[in-house]
């Protein structure tokens, strides 16, 4: 598919070009369907290509900063790297033809990067600490596990791979039971250990590879289970209340039992398919699930 550039772009990759010998290649892409758009002379061309591949890990970026510039439209850098060599790639919103796409500009940084306390300054000591950066960004400080920014990244992701496969996806929405008043009874510390219990036991209960969880915030855990339906997610939405009710949590030297509720929403019960309308929907059955009693999954 092609498309014409105008003026106004046009003056945009003008003012590009004056740049020209500070990066080493630069390309626009979808960061939500993960494909290149090129743009040779003044045409405007949608590859097939998938941007994800330029850096030969056969999989999504988890630290893409196109996604995290076209979701907060605002310029992210970030480190990346390929087999051999180390790029600094900036991630900068535009609209192009009305449409809000990203430019990245990439800088191979291999022999020019100096980075604090990487001793031998090679790829792979480079690449280490890369994935060690990475890793931080979205991990949860308290649970280690994943974060709400994984939420904001990965799940429009997963939603796009669903429809164009037309494939199914749900989502659990799960939230600790009047903890509250764990927190009031026991003291934050305690309550702290139950959070990332919970978090804990969701994983134990997901497939590996296909499945996730991360921390939507305070006591809330957003999973996300793929080409499942709600049934089958129910499942596994009951597995997880079973297992932590089940779970016995010492305070003080009392015994404490802890209890979740459970929302269930599948891709194709919402009208518009997006990272929005799918916690929505899910957070509407929560709130049923605590409604009518708690410690219950309903769907
Ligand atoms: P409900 O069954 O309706 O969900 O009741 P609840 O008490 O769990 O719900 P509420 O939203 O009133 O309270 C959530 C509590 O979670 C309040 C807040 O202090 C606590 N909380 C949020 N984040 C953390 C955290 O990181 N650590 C600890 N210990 N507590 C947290
Ligand atoms: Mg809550
Ligand atoms: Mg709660």
């Amino acid at each position: 598919m092609n498309e014409f550039i105008n003026e106004e772009e046009q003056r945009h990759i003008d003012k590009l070009k004056a740049f020209e010998n500070m990066y080493d290649f630069m390309r626009f892409v979808d960061p939500v369907k993960k494909r290149i758009i090129n743009f040779t002379g003044d045409e405007i061309k949608i590859s097939s290509d998938r941007c994800f591949d330029t850096w030969e890990k056969g999989k999504v970026c988890n630290n893409c900063v196109s996604i995290r510039a076209y979701n907060d439209n605002q310029t992210y850098v970030k480190i990346e790297y390929s087999t051999k060599r180390v790029y600094m790639v900036t991630a900068m919103p535009i609209e192009l033809n009305d449409r809000n796409i990203v430019l990245e500009i990439m800088k191979d940084a291999t022999k020019s990067i100096v980075i604090e306390n990487v001793v031998s300054n090679s790829v792979v000591e480079i690449q280490t600490l890369i994935d060690q950066l990475n890793a931080i960004a979205l991990r949860d400080a308290l649970t280690e596990g994943y974060n709400r920014r994984f939420i904001n990244e990965r799940l429009p992701i997963d939603i796009l791979d669903a429809v164009m496969n037309e494939k199914n996806l749900t989502l659990i929405m799960c939230d600790l039971d009047r903890f509250k008043n764990i927190n009031d009874n026991y003291g934050h510390l305690a309550g702290d250990n139950v959070i990332k219990r919970f978090n804990k036991i969701i994983e134990f209960c997901l497939r590996k590879n296909d499945d996730w969880v991360a921390r939507f915030g305070g006591e809330e855990f957003i999973v996300c289970l793929k080409n499942t339906d709600i049934e089958k997610a129910s499942q596994v939405a009951e597995r997880i209340r079973k297992t932590l009710e089940e779970e016995c949590f010492l305070f003080s030297g009392e015994i404490i039992r802890v209890t979740a509720s459970f929302g269930v929403a599948s891709l194709n019960e919402v009208k518009v398919p997006s990272l929005e309308g799918l916690i929505d929907c899910a957070d509407k059955k929560l709130y049923l699930a605590k409604h009518s009693g708690r410690n219950r999954v309903e769907k």
